[in-house]
């Protein structure tokens, strides 16, 4: 049985645990000894599985801290808004304050 790199790398996991066939395990060995990148594989496979990253290592994205991030920018996007809505507020009523003055004045 000749084995695709792709299959050996689907098999390993199987082989690493001793849960493969008599004749997976052959053709693996058989496909290891002619091929060094499924080599280069089985070297990193063995090194990962030998030294499993600890439970809440940095290899996890950090969701408290994305969601820390998007708060804050929709926080100032809100302020910005705010801002800038009060603005215009403010500005719309002195014109009209203003008017009212000058006409009640007759001017
Ligand atoms: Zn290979």
């Amino acid at each position: 049985m000749n084995l695709t790199c792709d299959t050996v790398m689907d098999l390993f996991p199987l082989y690493y645990d001793g849960l493969a066939s008599q004749s997976s395990r052959e053709a693996i060995r058989r496909h290891l000894r002619t091929c060094p990148s499924c080599r280069e594989f089985v070297h990193r496979y063995r090194e990962t599985a030998s030294h499993p990253a600890p439970c809440g290592s940095e290899s996890l994205p950090d969701f408290d801290q994305g969601y820390r991030n998007l708060a804050d920018r929709l926080k100032r996007r809100h302020i910005i808004k705010t801002s800038a809505f009060s603005f215009v507020l403010a500005v719309c009523l002195a014109t009209l304050a203003a008017s009212f003055f000058l006409k009640r004045n007759g001017r």
